[in-house]
């Protein structure tokens, strides 16, 4: 692997080996890269995605290249590839690229420095799905028999696609929850708060109402009432389940404003630990490095 697109693309094994490193990472272990660059390019709006990658590179002591497509010649029509291919040519040795197209990747063949993929349309978001994985490898210790409920806008989300992919296959339960116009059928549905009671982690998600067609078939205070994260719905998961959110949230909506940093919630955790996914997963492309 050089850059990363997608989690179907790496073995368990590897996305087991890119946890540890990652975790690694966190307890101190260092790494430092001062002869490289590293472009960030981002397509759609982004603050945890594109600070933490940058973050990232800066804990390697590698350079960056902050692209803004507003001042760039993708405003004067030129394409994504040619875009790249210039980074490529003028000496840039790695490139983050989040884009609203799904698979946007499959237009760059013949690009040769690595890409890492910050999120592609409603398809994927691999260092999302890593992070969220070591954030559960942290709490629980272990994958297998894990029993999770994504909830909410599951038709839209690149997280819920990319995390019950990879979950399934390291053994773990996975449910889908939510509205019935936002069930794509990804995962077996289970009623929200039979999920409550029984899930080990219960990951709500925010409203993609950028990527809606159509409006919505219910008022935000009837999402909140239905399918929303509640004080009275937190007390009732079991004592050592947790709740995550890919952010950005929307206290209120999916979830109610005590429950984001509330003991149970993970949601601040999985921020932190995406820095170190990032820098694991950028490490890897620049060198092929999975330890220090
Ligand atoms: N930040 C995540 C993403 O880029 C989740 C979201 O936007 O709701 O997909």
């Amino acid at each position: 692997m050089k850059g990363l697109l997608t989690l179907k693309q790496l073995s368990v094994e590897k996305i087991l080996e890119l946890i540890h490193f990652a975790e690694d990472l966190k307890k101190g272990c260092r790494l430092s890269y001062p002869n490289k660059k590293v472009a960030t390019l981002f397509f759609e709006n982004s603050t945890r995605t594109h600070y933490s990658f940058q973050c990232a590179i800066l804990n390697l002591e590698a350079k960056i290249l902050d692209f803004d497509a507003k001042v760039s010649s993708v405003s004067k029509g030129e394409s994504l590839y040619d875009t790249v291919k210039t980074l490529e040519a003028i000496g840039v040795d790695a490139v983050v690229i989040r884009h609203q197209e799904d698979e946007y990747f499959k237009q760059l063949e013949g690009i040769n420095i690595p890409i890492l993929n910050g999120g592609d349309g409603k398809s994927n978001h691999p260092t999302q799905s890593l992070l969220d994985l070591m954030t559960i490898h942290e709490e629980f210790g272990k994958f297998e028999g894990l029993k999770i409920c994504i909830v909410g806008d599951i038709a839209h989300s690149r997280v819920a696609h990319t995390n019950i992919e990879i979950m399934r296959r390291l053994g773990m339960e996975v449910y889908i929850s939510g509205p019935e116009e936002f069930n794509d059928n990804s995962a077996e549905w289970i009623p929200f708060d039979e999920a409550i009671e029984k899930m080990d982690i219960i990951m709500m998600l925010r409203v993609q109402f950028e990527r809606h067609q159509e409006k919505m078939k219910m008022s935000i205070e009837e999402y909140h009432k239905k399918y929303g994260m509640t004080e009275e719905r937190m007390n009732k998961m079991k004592e050592h389940a947790i709740i995550m959110h890919p952010a950005p949230i929307n206290r209120g909506v999916e979830i109610a404003s005590n429950c984001a940093e509330a003991p149970k919630s993970r949601i601040f955790a999985q921020m932190t630990n995406g820095v170190y996914i990032r820098m694991a997963v950028i490490s890897q492309a620049l060198d092929g490095k999975l330890s220090c």
